[in-house]
């Protein structure tokens, strides 16, 4: 049976990371967080004293000048809820980039179109053999367009805070739930209304509404249409499963 390409892009909070990457542990499949690769890059500029997040002349330099690479989890972090390992500049970075601040960056950085030009092609390029679960905003629609399986999840604000806010609890990280809404009030907004690549549901992307759901039921779910997908390509393709 030939691998698909899954593509799930959806809002923060909406449990794309732990979803995908449920659903790649059981179909034996590479998970790979572009998400990481925005906060990465936010991370260097919020390093970098001097750099404002409002030039974008600078922030296509700094990203033209970066390098990132997100490596499958180590086992012994799984179960820490590690997504990706992450290496900027050669550097591990995979913790220092799950801040509040660095998630914001990312946002505002994300909006400039060369920076998403240059992150897209390693997301393409890191994907290309199929066999993947790639999560985002952008990916059934400008990554991979003709993904064979698009889900878009969704779940609504005030849940998706809620699991912000038990990950920040779980680090020993404190803040309050309206802080944390707030955040992820504002992220949506900049990710559904910048100009390019904006958050939205792809036309052929199943919608996938995981309020009143946990991650194991949401993957199980998506692992089913993929079995039932997998099944329609082999039917046009003439074969049986
Ligand atoms: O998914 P995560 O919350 O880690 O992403 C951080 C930020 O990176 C998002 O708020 C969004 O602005 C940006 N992003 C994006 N396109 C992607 C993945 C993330 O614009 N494919």
């Amino acid at each position: 049976m030939p691998k698909l390409t899954i593509a799930i892009d959806g809002p923060a909070g909406s449990g794309k990371s732990s979803v995908a990457q449920r659903i790649a542990q059981i179909l034996g499949y590479l998970y790979l967080d572009s998400g990481a690769m925005y906060r990465a890059l936010a991370l260097k500029a919020l390093q970098n004293n001097g750099l404002a997040l409002s030039s974008h002349s600078e922030l296509e330099a700094l990203a033209a000048d970066t390098h990132i690479e997100l490596k499958p989890t180590p086992p012994n972090l799984v179960a820490e809820g590690v997504k990706n390992q992450v290496l900027l500049d050669g550097i591990d970075v995979t913790q220092a980039i799950r801040t509040p601040e660095v998630a914001q960056a990312a946002s505002q950085i994300a909006t400039i179109a060369k920076v998403r030009e240059l992150l897209v092609g390693e997301q393409r390029k890191a994907g290309a053999g199929g066999g993947v679960v790639m999560e985002g905003r952008d990916i059934g629609t400008v990554v991979f367009p003709n993904a064979e399986l698009k889900i878009f999840l969704e779940a609504s604000p005030e849940v998706r805070a809620e699991r912000r806010w038990k990950e920040h609890e779980e680090k020993g990280e404190h803040f309050t739930l309206a802080q944390v809404l707030d955040e992820v009030h504002e992220r949506d907004k900049r990710d559904r209304e910048r100009k390019v690549s904006p958050l939205i549901r792809a036309k052929d992307a199943v919608l996938v509404d995981n309020t009143a759901m946990d991650i194991e039921e949401t993957a199980r779910l998506i692992v089913m249409l993929t079995r039932e997908r997998e099944k329609e390509l082999a039917k046009a393709a003439g074969r049986e499963v």
